[in-house]
């Protein structure tokens, strides 16, 4: 039997679903999906010089575009910044419309391409993600083929594994790779649909490790990951087509939670070998993958005295992790120390955002950030300010994960607070490019102190100002903090490490 040839014009349904859920946030309702994209208008998004959607469907569509005629069947894509988990009713109305398109092109579509997050909940589900691939393979059946594309932040259960047919994991993190795995998707969903056939290795080891531990630049995971490219590229692509190494995200809370590695390819003994070997790997560095942070005290005396410019980073209020991007503790303690020709953001206070535009560039007023009381880790704090700059928060981002992204923070204001400049903006986003604050007219090279809200992807923005020397990781409270033992989990498979050292894993 020959295998079935690529169809001239491969006709491709198109649906994405991207959140990365935080169990400790407040519940994602819809008009938090800010890239909400139905039909036709994935297409116009992904073809657009600044799309609003992350740069998977993007790179997907345009290596399509690249490489022939095709006929896209666009159907659904929502995409939200990470937050809590979303609201079931929403998830469903969602689900609807992904059955309904997909209902419509039973029999008519040779290739289906999902963007995944991977680490979504919902109020009621664990793993929504797996529901949608379920819902794909049982709409249109297992002759379908189906990639999907996710973070390495997801939290990856069986079904996941099982209900695709190419699985495709970013390998930075920073995620600067996002692009090239929608053109990896294209090129994989372009052999199956040419007839070829892959199988799914998976292994999932009881480790949950803290995101500031699981950067590819250096460091255990990289090591991991680098290996799983190398045997990969020995192997070349008739044994292997991916490696996917997935570190989680340890706030998802699921009882999937754990270290993934997935290894899909033509040949089922290569993939299920270098599975094993990357397990292995992982498991032998098991120690590595802890967070050693600066204590806010400490971090204070070094933004007084650094003779060097350095970047603090607020990485337990990371609202790229489900944090409200409005906490005060660095804030506070560095204004009451004193610290001088700084630049904090971005925090998010839609409220003081508005009051400073109808104020006025140059306005003196007291600055008072959550005015509605505590709420869990974000406290009021106020003090005397002035209006430095104003701006609608729309621009295309410039550098590291949001590059060519359109952006949207909503009403924004540069407030002079003593010897700091607070970036105040009204839509919750992560401080990860360099343009938040530049966009105002602000200086980071002429500042000693930046303060960022980001848990890791500043580093992709910010790495032309700050080399990993120069950052400080800060611990403080927050829904994203690093130190796992602080927080009341309720899911995750236990004993696992680095919570519980008495956690074992036997190689099968
Ligand atoms: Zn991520």
């Amino acid at each position: 039997m020959t295998a079935p040839l690529l169809p001239a014009s491969p006709r491709i349904a198109l649906l994405g679903f991207s959140i990365e859920c935080n169990r400790f946030a407040p519940v994602t309702e819809r008009a938090d999906f800010r890239c909400w994209l139905e039909g036709e208008a994935i297409l116009a998004d992904a073809r657009s010089p600044a799309p609003v959607a992350l740069a998977e469907m993007p790179g997907f569509v345009r290596a399509m575009d690249r490489a022939g005629p095709w006929q896209p069947r666009p159907v659904l894509l929502a995409m939200a910044e990470p937050n809590g988990p979303v609201d079931q009713a929403v998830f469903g109305a969602m689900m609807a419309t992904w059955r309904q398109g997909l209902e419509a092109l039973r029999g008519q579509v040779d290739g289906v391409y999902c963007v995944l997050h991977g680490a979504g909940l919902t109020t009621e589900l664990d793993d929504p993600e797996g529901a949608l691939q379920t819902l794909v393979r049982a709409t249109l059946g297992e002759g379908v083929p189906l990639v999907c594309s996710y973070d390495l932040h997801a939290n990856v259960s069986d079904g996941m594994v099982r209900d695709c047919d190419a699985f495709v994991g970013y390998r930075t993190n920073p995620h600067l790779d996002m692009r090239e795995r929608g053109e990896e998707s294209a090129a994989l969903l372009r052999r199956l649909m040419a007839g070829e056939r892959f199988h799914r290795a998976f292994r999932r080891l009881p480790i949950v490790a803290p995101s500031v531990s699981m950067l590819t630049s250096e460091g255990p995971y990289a090591e991991v990951i680098n290996l799983g490219q190398a045997r990969a590229t020995a192997q070349g692509q008739r044994k292997i087509a991916n490696v996917s190494v997935m570190g989680g995200f340890a706030y998802g809370d699921t009882p999937f939670n754990g270290f993934a590695i997935i290894v899909t390819g033509p040949d089922a003994t290569a993939c299920e070998a270098l599975a094993d070997e990357l397990a292995k790997a992982a498991w032998e560095r098991r120690g590595r993958f802890v967070a050693k942070l600066t204590s806010l005290r400490e971090a204070t005396e070094r933004a007084l005295t650094s003779e060097v410019p350095l970047c603090f980073a607020d990485v337990a209020d990371n609202p790229g992790g489900g944090g409200r991007g409005n906490t005060m503790y660095i804030l506070e303690a560095f204004h009451k120390a004193g610290v001088q020709d700084a630049i904090v953001g971005i925090i998010n206070d839609p409220v003081l955002a508005a009051e400073a535009r109808n104020l006025g560039v140059g306005a003196r007023f007291t600055a008072r950030f959550n005015r509605g009381g505590p709420n869990g880790f974000s406290k009021p704090f106020e003090a005397p300010a002035v209006v430095q700059a104003i701006s609608d928060g729309r621009l295309t981002g410039r550098r590291g994960i949001f590059a060519g992204t359109a952006m949207d923070l909503g009403t924004t204001a540069a407030l002079r607070i003593g010897g700091i400049v607070v970036v105040v903006v009204s839509h919750r986003t992560q401080c990860a490019d360099p343009a938040f604050l530049e966009h105002l007219g602000l200086d980071i090279a002429a500042a000693r102190v930046v303060v960022v809200k980001s848990r890791g992807h500043f580093r992709g923005g910010f790495d032309e100002f700050f080399s990993s020397t120069r950052i400080v990781e800060v611990d403080v409270p927050g829904l994203t903090s690093p130190m796992l033992d602080r927080f009341e989990w309720k899911k995750l498979p236990r004993p696992v490490l680095p919570l519980d050292a008495e956690a074992r894993w036997n190689a099968a």
